[in-house]
């Protein structure tokens, strides 16, 4: 069998061209701007790549963007500060802190003094208790672009055997509960669990999250089975620098049924996902009808 290719960043512009007719919409009909604030501390180069990308996104799906770029000896007083600002702010209708924060600076802290209605990024621990017990919430970005593409593939993932290999805050876990959600049955496979090849093999839905390099061969794949690729892991090959999964994409290719590329597979939809929290955001605030299809 070949897989077929779920083409993420074909995904990701059509749901960014879904959130820029809505805010296009939003704006003719009610008066509208649904606006992100972006808050970077420090000059940690891969956060300032995404976060550039994300204003650009934003403007272009005619949001409005606003940064704020702090020195990274900045206080945690000034950063709560910041964002107690935000948080009342009305044109702010969602606010991301980009991970990961300096050292001096309490992660948890500060995402739970976001307020849980504008937490775009769903870390707040209000939104992971929604989450967890089935009610509106705001979905992380990653694994809620995952489960648009699996819906799409799959129509119903209803009584499907899903495993989700890595039990992070920011993947692994939200995964498993959208997942569970959608009616699957879940296993969260982590680096302590036994016989991971074998829990893989039973597995319809494979979404590795682990951060290792092409860690799952084609061989753990049951034939036919839908593979969703997380990782993202630099490496150094044939001279070049290359972005692979954690899945070994060749081998995995020949048994799927469908499987995600990287890149171009999750990464452009975490993006997507992030501009359709913040429309979803700005919805519920203004007490307007949801956009269909851009939430869990
Ligand atoms: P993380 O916080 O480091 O979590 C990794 C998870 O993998 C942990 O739960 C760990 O288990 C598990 N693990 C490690 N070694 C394992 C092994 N040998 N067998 C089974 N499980 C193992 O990573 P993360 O933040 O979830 O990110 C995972 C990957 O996704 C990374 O490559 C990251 O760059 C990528 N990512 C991509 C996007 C995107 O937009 N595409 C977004 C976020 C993350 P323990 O808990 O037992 O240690």
């Amino acid at each position: 069998m070949v897989a077929q290719v779920i083409d993420g960043k074909a995904f990701a512009a059509k749901v960014r061209a879904q959130v820029a007719d809505q805010v296009a919409k939003l704006k003719e009909e009610n008066g509208i701007t649904p606006g992100l604030a972006v808050v970077l501390v420090g000059e940690d180069p891969a956060s300032q790549v995404y976060v550039r990308s994300k204003g650009k996104m934003t403007v272009e799906v005619g949001m409005n963007s606003y940064e704020h770029r702090l020195d990274a000896d900045t206080s945690e007083a000034d950063l709560l500060a910041l964002i107690e600002k935000l948080n009342n702010d009305p044109a702010v209708h969602g606010i991301l802190v980009q991970l990961p924060l300096p050292k001096h600076l309490n992660e948890d802290l500060v995402i739970n003094s976001i307020d849980p209605a504008k937490d775009v990024d769903g870390f707040h621990i209000s939104n992971v208790g929604l989450l967890g017990t089935g009610q509106k919430s705001m979905v992380p970005c990653t694994p809620l672009g995952c489960l648009m593409m699996l819906r799409d593939h799959h129509g119903s993932l209803s009584g499907m055997d899903a495993v989700v290999i890595g039990r992070s805050n920011i993947v692994g876990k939200p995964m498993a509960q959208l997942l569970l959600g959608d009616s699957c049955t879940v296993t969260i496979a982590h680096s302590r669990t036994k016989d991971l090849p074998d829990v893989v093999r039973r597995a319809d839905i494979v979404v590795a999250a682990v951060g290792r390099t092409e860690m799952v061969p084609g061989d753990w794949i049951k034939e036919g089975a839908t593979v969703i690729d997380v990782g993202i892991n630099r490496i150094e090959r044939d001279g070049k620098t290359k972005l692979v999964g954690d899945v070994d994409y060749a081998s995995a290719a020949e048994r799927a049924g469908a499987i995600t590329p990287v890149p171009g597979g999750v990464g452009p939809m975490t993006i997507a996902c992030l501009l359709a929290n913040t429309l979803t955001a700005c919805c519920r605030s203004n007490g307007l009808p949801e956009p269909e299809g851009l939430t869990a």
